[in-house]
């Protein structure tokens, strides 16, 4: 059963966050809804589905977060060649058909329901990131984008998660200036330019990030282009460290719509 699915609240059209928070009281009465319709194991997941998606256990670049055969700390050849304008980058799983599922039902299908599990996926793998932060910030979303959205899901997955381990969550921190071209099709660089300036800590909010360590919150990352965006701005108004941490990362370029 979909909470939307009621009479009651059909008439309602409560928001997103409402309707979340409706399904929530749902799951404890009948089984919680999977993705793909399999039996559920946890958080609207079906133990198919999970077992499909590539948690990212192994070692992993401690710059941009990407799969790395060496030992933890040390970084990939790409980070080194250019440092990042963010300190350290982690991401939960990898970016794939699996993996883009949930983040897609999340962002395009209001299925903020998925939005704590992805939280405790981050929670897991960006463990030493958080207990590192002063605070969490999520990935802004242009004004615009956010009333066509309703919600951003940068922050539906960041406040969960900043709840859960117990540290300060600074939804406004950040805001994107002018809506920026789909990062879609765009190369590194082109991604780069694309959010050149996008970003900017609002001159009320800088007392919040002034000296402080902000752990960045997104769910996807691809080049990190965006995040690196953020981070400039975090950076300028005084972050003493900016880390990202991201549901899932893109290993290489593969088609797959972000
Ligand atoms: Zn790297």
């Amino acid at each position: 059963m979909r909470a939307e699915d009621g009479l009651f609240l059909s008439r309602l059209k409560p928001g997103p966050r409402a309707r979340a928070l409706f399904r929530g009281a749902l799951d404890a009465v009948f089984p919680p809804q999977t993705i793909d319709g399999g039996a559920a194991l946890s958080g609207g997941l079906s133990a198919q589905a999970w077992s499909r998606i590539r948690f990212l256990d192994g070692p992993v670049c401690d710059g941009c977060g990407v799969p790395f055969d060496y030992d933890p700390g040390v970084r990939c050849a790409a980070c080194l060649a250019s440092p990042r304008r963010f300190d350290a980058a982690r991401a939960a799983c990898l970016y794939d058909e699996y993996s883009r599922e949930p983040i897609l039902k999340l962002k395009h299908a209001d299925r903020l329901d998925l939005a704590p599990l992805l939280a405790r996926w981050i929670s897991r793998a960006a463990r030493e990131l958080i207990e590192g932060a002063d605070a969490l910030a999520p990935v802004p979303l242009h004004p615009g984008r956010l009333l066509q959205r309703r919600f951003n899901q940068a922050a539906e997955i960041a406040r969960p998660l900043a709840k859960l381990n117990g540290v300060r969550y600074l939804p406004d921190a950040l805001i994107r200036r002018h809506a920026t071209e789909s990062q879609g099709g765009k190369s590194g660089s082109g991604r780069r330019r694309n959010v050149a300036g996008a970003f900017e800590v609002p001159p009320g909010r800088a007392s919040q990030v002034a000296g402080k360590r902000i752990l960045l919150i997104d769910d996807v990352m691809t080049t990190g282009a965006t995040a690196e965006g953020c981070a400039r701005a975090l950076k300028a108004a005084g972050a003493l460290r900016v880390d990202v941490a991201v549901v899932a990362r893109v290993k290489e370029m593969n088609g797959l719509t972000i």
